[in-house]
């Protein structure tokens, strides 16, 4: 059981995600305001913590340096917010994932568990993901296929190991971008299908007959375990 923080001030949204986190087996505290988010990383040392950006008190930006300040602990910033400047001044605050809104209880869930998943800095987490046939270890920065190890590149490992945690999960062009090339300005679109392509070829498949990369028109990509597997 993970302890989650979660720091919104709309009770709607709140009541919707902490239910949601309690239904994921999380046990959830919800608060309103920074100063009231602070006090409860201090006192309650939470595993995770969810932040809104658009708080009574503080800015959540504001909230985010003066989290960071105290504790290592996850934050992911969840947030009407989707301008890049904004996304960008989380990361640089120290923020580990950014989810706009409206999202999905579900979503929220598989954010948190990936955020736990790669561990604060310090901690064991698991550092091995699987997938199927394929394993990641984040860690060792290894991944294999069926047991035998896959020669990547840099990038194709950050790239696999992204899709990874959020498998099964759609992941978008634009969260790749931020997430994985650090462009959340964009730039390296080609780049994209570039590495894909190299690293299906890596995987034994293509576009037109996918195992474990599959592409979503419109949407983004995602990484699953074949069927039957
Ligand atoms: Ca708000």
């Amino acid at each position: 059981v993970a302890s989650v923080l979660f720091v919104e001030d709309d009770l709607h949204i709140r009541e919707a995600a902490v239910r949601a986190l309690t239904e994921a087996g999380h046990a959830v505290r919800g608060v309103t305001s920074g100063a009231e988010a602070l006090a409860a990383v201090v006192d309650w040392q939470p595993d995770v913590v969810v932040l809104d950006l658009g708080l009574p008190d503080f800015d959540g930006q504001q909230v985010l340096r003066m989290l960071r300040a105290v504790s290592a602990v996850p934050v992911i910033v969840a947030t009407a917010r989707d301008d890049d400047k904004e996304i960008v001044a989380a990361y640089d605050g120290g923020a580990d994932d950014y989810v706009v809104k409206p999202y999905s209880g579900e979503h929220l869930a598989a954010r948190v568990r990936a955020v736990l998943r790669r561990g604060a800095p310090g901690e064991v987490g698991v550092p091995v993901i699987e997938v199927g046939g394929l394993a990641i270890d984040r860690r060792g920065r290894v991944a294999r296929l069926a047991g035998v190890e896959l020669e990547l590149s840099r990038l194709e490992f950050d790239l696999l190991a992204h899709l990874a945690d959020r498998s099964p999960e759609v992941v978008s062009r634009r969260e790749l971008l931020a997430e994985v090339w650090r462009q959340p300005h964009g730039g390296a679109d080609k780049s994209i299908d570039v590495h894909l392509s190299w690293l299906r070829r890596k995987l034994g498949e293509s576009a037109r007959e996918p195992v474990y990369l599959h592409t979503v028109r419109g949407v983004g990509v995602k990484l699953v375990a074949p069927a039957g597997a």
